[in-house]
């Protein structure tokens, strides 16, 4: 059983997810507009690997015997100066998601709730990998700077980004 604090917090998680992908689709879509297909892959399989949060807080509240409560998902920007810049929001939102599954896990532990905790273990892996992932990225793009060549190598590497179901999903 989980409390109705954490039952609600749980609830503005997956929100918080489903804004992220929303998020992640509509840099795929301004990725694609500026003829960066590599880039508009990676972003588009991010947004898929986001629906998947959402799907295992959604499966985990179902599992105790709550049901979910779907909320409005707020605007999301549609436009960005650059590769660049879209890899810097990314970075800049992916730590505030760590925060956020940090806080879920402290209301957790001062709950007692052993069940929450073991699974937001996974979650607070992951986040290890998006900030890694996202961060290389800026790395990457500030040396590439405005050499038109590395940009198109960094693209053409990211096109071969490919979706895999996240692992409790497979379950
Ligand atoms: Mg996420």
């Amino acid at each position: 059983m989980i409390t109705k604090n954490m039952r609600k917090a749980i609830n503005e998680q997956i929100n918080a997810e489903l804004w992220s992908a929303y998020l992640y689709l509509s840099m795929s879509m301004d990725a694609e507009a500026k003829a960066l297909r590599g880039i508009a892959n990676w972003f588009f399989v991010q947004w898929m690997e986001e629906q998947d949060h959402a799907r295992i807080f959604q499966n985990y509240l179902n599992g105790q015997g709550e049901k979910v409560e779907l909320k409005a998902i707020d605007r999301v920007p549609l436009e960005w100066k650059d590769a660049l810049e879209m890899f810097r929001d990314t970075l800049s939102h992916e730590k505030d998601v760590t925060a956020m599954i940090h806080n879920l896990m402290k209301m957790a532990m001062k709950e007692d709730d052993f069940e929450t905790m073991s699974r937001l273990l996974w979650f607070v892996d992951e986040q290890v990998e998006e900030e890694r992932s996202a961060e290389d990225l800026v790395k990457l793009l500030e040396a590439a700077g405005d050499d038109f060549s590395i940009l198109n190598e960094i693209d053409g590497r990211l096109a071969g980004r490919k979706y895999n179901k996240a692992s409790p999903l497979k379950q």
